[in-house]
């Protein structure tokens, strides 16, 4: 699920240009420009965090911030102007997560968006996605059977149906090796009448999808016997 970041800030050109960069970094963006609907919709929950400028129409961005942490902890940034170091100590001492000084480099915006949000997440259980139960794992790579899901790294990996069988049966039977006879049967059924090599065929695609993307060498081939997955697999 995105992050949905609310941006309180009434110069438009600023507020329009750092939407656009958070819509393209993957963020959900909602964005207002005066500080009373700003605190309304802070208030009204359902963002990961908050841009807050601080010199706004309506309420001023510290008043915001102070009114907002009698209900809510949602991550705030506040966006100061230069060489406001009144501003800065009072959004910290208001319970402001960070600060940056306008104007400034979209680059470091996100970094320290990145940062409150990890910092924020993990102090909170309920924000990371719980791993499934039935997570199969050899190093860096896990299966998931209930959510049919391969990840590397995190990174997910996208397999056909037979090829997501193929790897599951391997990584059930970690350091077994098994027969071509035997994950044909796992797989394809021990009714199959087609092609016996198409268990190599399918190693292939697995290995072209895993191991040469990443660089390791996951499936083996134990010569005249058949594959298997080792834990010691890099
Ligand atoms: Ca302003």
């Amino acid at each position: 699920m995105a992050n949905r970041i609310l941006i309180i800030e009434d110069e438009e050109k600023i507020a329009r240009f750092t939407e656009l960069e958070l819509i393209h970094e993957g963020y959900e963006v909602e964005k207002c420009a005066d500080g009373r609907t700003g605190l309304e919709m802070a208030e009204s929950g359902g963002f990961s965090l908050v841009l807050l400028d601080i010199m706004l129409p309506g309420l001023n961005g510290l008043e915001v911030l102070r009114r907002l942490r009698k209900s809510s902890d949602v991550p705030v940034i506040m966006l100061t102007a230069r060489d406001a170091v009144m501003d800065k100590v009072a959004g910290l001492d208001q319970g402001a997560d960070d600060y940056i000084t306008k104007p400034f480099a979209i680059e470091e915006l996100l970094a320290r968006i990145r940062l409150v949000l990890r910092r924020n997440s993990q102090g909170n259980d309920e924000v990371p996605r719980s791993e499934p139960d039935d997570l199969l794992r050899c190093g860096e790579l896990t299966l998931s059977e209930s959510h049919h899901e391969v990840r590397y790294a995190g990174k997910e990996i996208e397999l056909t149906g037979r090829e997501f069988d193929l790897l599951n049966i391997l990584l059930l039977n970690k350091n077994i090796v098994l027969s071509r006879d035997s994950l044909l049967g796992k797989v394809w059924g021990y009714d199959y009448m087609g092609e016996t090599n198409v268990v190599d065929v399918y190693i292939r695609y697995l290995r072209s999808k895993i191991d040469e993307v990443y660089g390791i060498r996951l499936i083996q081939t134990v010569r005249g016997v058949g594959y298997v997955i080792r834990d010691d697999n890099e």
